[in-house]
């Protein structure tokens, strides 16, 4: 779970052939799954300018490189409506909701709402699992993450909130499996669908891990998107004891906690759109997921919209929006419902293109954008089941062929 800052020879990773297509492609998303499942073989190392990849440090075993193809999110994802409602934007789903956590300290620390929390902790307190895999600050560097492992709901107050760094929670697998009780995993869309792909290989994982929990993500920003920041506010990473991304309201602001007890803070469009939006890895900007379509509940940001369509960030009590994808999804927020411990209620799924219109457009252009990669040879993740034209045909003509020149463009001066 640890990472360390340096340069190991990427020629190692030529000897994993799915591997190598990711790395010539840029298409790692840093979910940790290539290592949690060959521990051995390849370990995830912060690599410039600032994100988590893989490396191959030892050999690996027969047969590892084809289930590196099967899972690794970079290289391709399968979704497959199952006889649910099937949304050309948002993917399979059964019910949604607007909501957040009856416990006020747990809505005001959270994202949005707190919504996620509580639903771990109802989780846990009704015995559905017995610990929880999410991620947290690490001390030892505080603009960073690292994977925690909880059965405490009172130890959730560290891991609330969204962190825009680099994470590689299925690195952690070895230790989930190891631990031997049952866990719910939170993480991207990305680790939702590198794990929903291991346990289909592997009963061992589907039974220590029955619950996945996602979110909605526009995108990692590499280390060097959170020290812009500091550097924005003036401060040395030496002097900084405790990062906030965002929450402690909604959305919060990001948040410099100075050892000598002073903080240095900047609002949310200035942290994400001013400054980590532009930071983020090459996957996220053709991801056709980022709404955690492999997961069974996914919370996000139930943003208000202002007159001219765009989301209002002032600040106000957060509030989440709650999808269950599954089953087992509707019957988990339910039963935190009724325990008292998550408000509900009903959400008209056809405002939400209104209120994510980074998910929205992201979708729209993604068909555009694969095909000027394509075009140029360089390797695209295989996406199945994701419904790209459907969505593509949301666009305008003009809009598509501006993301098609837009990536020849950039491409072709990389
Ligand atoms: C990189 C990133 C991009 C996002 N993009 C969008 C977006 O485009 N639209 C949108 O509506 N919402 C987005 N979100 C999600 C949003 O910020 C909230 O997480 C969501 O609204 C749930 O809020 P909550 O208050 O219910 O969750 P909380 O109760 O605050 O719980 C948040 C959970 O997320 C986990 N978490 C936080 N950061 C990470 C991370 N880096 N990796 C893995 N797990 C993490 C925490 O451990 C915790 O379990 C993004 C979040 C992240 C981390
Ligand atoms: S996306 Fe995940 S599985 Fe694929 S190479 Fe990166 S860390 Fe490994
Ligand atoms: S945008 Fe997609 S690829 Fe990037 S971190 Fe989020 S889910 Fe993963």
């Amino acid at each position: 779970m640890k990472t360390i800052d340096t340069p190991l020879a990427d020629a190692a990773m030529a000897t994993s052939e799915a591997l190598a297509i990711v790395a010539k492609g840029d298409l790692c998303a840093g979910c940790g799954g290539c290592a949690g499942m060959f521990p051995d073989a390849i370990a995830i190392r912060t690599k410039a300018p600032g994100f988590l990849r893989p490396v191959q440090v030892g050999a690996l075993p027969v047969g590892a490189d084809d289930a590196i193809a099967d899972i690794c999110p970079g290289l391709g994802q399968r979704v497959a409506p199952g006889g649910r409602r099937d949304d050309p934007l948002w993917g399979p789903w059964r019910s949604a909701w607007t909501g957040w956590s009856m416990d006020g300290g747990e809505r005001h620390r959270g994202a949005s709402g707190g919504a996620l929390t509580a639903l771990l902790t109802h989780l846990l307190r009704a015995g559905v699992v017995q610990a929880v895999v999410q991620n947290a600050p690490d001390p030892k560097a505080p603009l960073a993450n690292r994977t925690v492992l909880t059965d405490d709901p009172a130890a959730f107050s560290a891991t609330a909130g969204s962190r825009y760094a680099p994470s590689a929670p299925l690195e952690a697998l070895p230790d989930i499996l190891a631990d031997g009780r049952r866990v719910a995993f939170v993480g991207k869309p990305c680790d939702a669908a590198a794990l929903a792909a291991i346990r289909a290989r592997d009963p061992a994982v589907a039974r220590a891990v029955p619950v996945i929990v996602s979110f909605f993500c526009a995108g990692v920003p590499s280390a060097t998107g959170a020290r812009e920041i500091l550097r924005q506010l003036r401060v040395e990473e030496t002097e900084v004891a405790r990062f906030r991304y965002r929450g402690h309201g909604w959305p919060g602001r990001a948040t410099a906690v100075l050892h000598d007890g002073t903080e240095r803070s900047m609002t949310y469009r200035e942290s994400w759109g001013g400054i980590l939006s532009k930071h983020v890895q090459h996957r996220c900007k053709i991801c056709a997921d980022g709404t955690g379509k492999a997961a069974d509940l996914v919370c996000a940001d139930a943003w208000e919209v202002d007159d001219s369509g765009y989301p209002r960030f002032d600040e106000r009590p957060g509030e989440s929006l709650v999808l269950a994808r599954t089953v087992l999804g509707e019957q988990i927020a339910r039963g935190a419902q009724a325990a008292g411990r998550l408000a509900l209620r009903p959400y008209d799924m056809a405002r939400l293109a209104d209120i994510q219109p980074g998910q929205r457009e992201r979708r729209r252009a993604l068909s555009a954008r694969l095909a000027a990669l394509r075009l140029l040879r360089q390797p695209i993740p295989d996406y199945r089941g994701l419904g790209l034209r459907r969505a593509a045909r949301q666009n305008p003509w003009r809009r598509n062929l501006r993301n098609f020149l837009g990536t020849l463009r950039r491409h072709l001066r990389r």
